[in-house]
């Protein structure tokens, strides 16, 4: 059985969990939907009963076995946040969940727990905007380090990249992967990533893999199958899913979530009641959507290839036998995903002219909603890396980042016509 479909008393299928997974009615009034635990504290039975919890909560004792960190403030726990950990851990059939307020919290809190000055953090390229941005601005104010290696040189590229460290190889502590690429859909593979990671692993320091899944998790690749030890999301993409609410999340073993899990708890940068509530709300459609969204992706693909004024498509869908690209798709992905992105015959005004015309497609960043939404990366979300290395990565003045959504495709592809047309 896939780690992913791990038995939880009969039930196989995350899916079948998302309405009751972790919540007690009988708690609770017999609610059938968990309360929104709007309160900043919690009441202890007895003193004895508080000492208790927080010997746990701070380490001051080991846990019994079976014994639960008790409810003692919302910036440690709340009943949302854990309901919500432990329906997001079933998608990557992991041991451990941490969710936080945005997924720059979970990536800041992740790397602030992972790194120690003179480290290096070896990542593929691009990344996140807000990624690069924490790698390259504000973590050597902490004297770390990062070296890039771009993700569509594939492995050979990450060797290259510790090959060109020389000596200090020894000081990487931190894969970051990215993968797909955004916006180009170029995927790293995370095994070899990981094999390459305990190569320079030394028994004090190990180099921890961690992997941004944004794109086509949790439902399409599973990372710690692969060797990853933490996955990071922006829960406001896909798991939130409906563009209204901002939210990340961490998963791994207890042991690689422990330190990030102190961190969240002095820096605060867990998520609220409310946002924990709105992403149960999600998850319980999560399958439905993502499934959704990814056929209705194939259609749309499938037209921009055999459009004239479309140059080329980058989607994973299309990949074809023999690229070492697919290769790495086969053993990783389970599915395309909804993310495609794509070249206009012309430049940056013939692109601009499409994006203007769009009407059911919102002009947008972000992704992962109900709604499809699309943007230019050269002058958008990737605006701040140079014009040569846009170019290098394969980000051209004509590319357009289209999110597919649940609309009925003729819609979306009808809608891209006319658009497509008025360029
Ligand atoms: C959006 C995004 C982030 C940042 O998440 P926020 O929730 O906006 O903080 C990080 N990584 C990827 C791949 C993203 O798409």
């Amino acid at each position: 059985m896939k780690r992913h479909q791990r038995k939880v008393g009969r039930t196989t299928h995350p899916e079948s969990l998302m309405m009751s997974h972790g919540y007690d009615p009988q708690l609770s009034e017999g609610a059938i939907k968990s309360p929104i635990f709007m309160t900043s504290t919690f009441v202890f039975k007895t003193a004895e009963e508080g000492k208790s919890f927080f010997e746990v909560a701070y380490g001051l004792r080991e846990k019994r076995p079976r014994e639960k960190l008790g409810l003692i403030y919302s910036r440690l726990n709340n009943p949302d946040i854990e309901i919500l950990e432990d329906r997001l851990k079933l998608w990557d059939g992991a041991e451990a969940c941490a969710v936080f307020q945005s997924g720059m919290a979970a990536i800041a809190t992740t790397m602030l727990a992972m790194l120690r000055p003179g480290d290096i953090v070896l990542h593929s390229v691009p990344v996140y905007g807000g990624t690069d941005y924490l790698l390259y601005h504000i973590l050597p104010q902490w004297g770390v380090r990062a070296a890039g290696f771009k993700a569509s040189d594939g492995t050979a590229g990450l060797e290259r990249a510790f090959e060109e460290l020389g000596d200090d190889a020894a000081k990487v502590a931190v894969i970051h992967i990215e993968t797909p690429a955004n916006p180009t859909n170029g995927l790293v593979d995370i095994a070899a990533a990981a094999k390459l990671a305990r190569q320079h692993s030394r028994g004090d320091r190990p180099v921890r893999v961690v992997v941004d899944n944004t794109f086509l998790g949790p439902l399409w690749q599973h990372p710690l199958e692969h060797g990853a030890d933490a996955v990071i999301y922006s829960a406001t993409k896909f798991i939130g899913g409906h563009s209204d609410v901002i939210a990340g999340a961490v998963l791994g073993s207890d042991a690689v979530l422990e330190p990030i899990r102190t961190h969240r708890t002095i820096l605060g940068t867990m998520c609220g009641p409310w946002t924990a509530w709105l992403l149960m709300r999600s998850l319980e459609t999560l399958k439905l959507r993502m499934t959704s969204a990814m056929k209705n992706a194939r259609y749309v693909a499938d037209f921009l290839a055999d459009h004239p004024k479309v140059r080329k498509v980058h989607y994973l869908g299309h990949l074809q036998e023999g690229d070492p690209q697919y290769e790495i798709y086969q053993r990783q992905c389970l599915g395309p995903g909804s993310m495609i992105s794509f070249e206009v015959v012309g430049g940056e005004a013939e692109a601009f002219r499409m994006l203007n015309a769009l009407e059911l497609v919102k002009l947008a960043v972000s992704l992962g909603g109900t709604e499809s939404l699309a943007e230019h990366p050269g002058t958008m979300t990737h605006s701040d890396i140079a014009v040569e290395d846009q170019l290098a990565m394969g980000i051209t003045p004509a590319l357009i980042r289209l999110s597919v959504g649940v609309e009925h495709p003729e819609d979306t592809i009808a809608d891209l016509a006319q658009a497509l047309d008025a360029m």
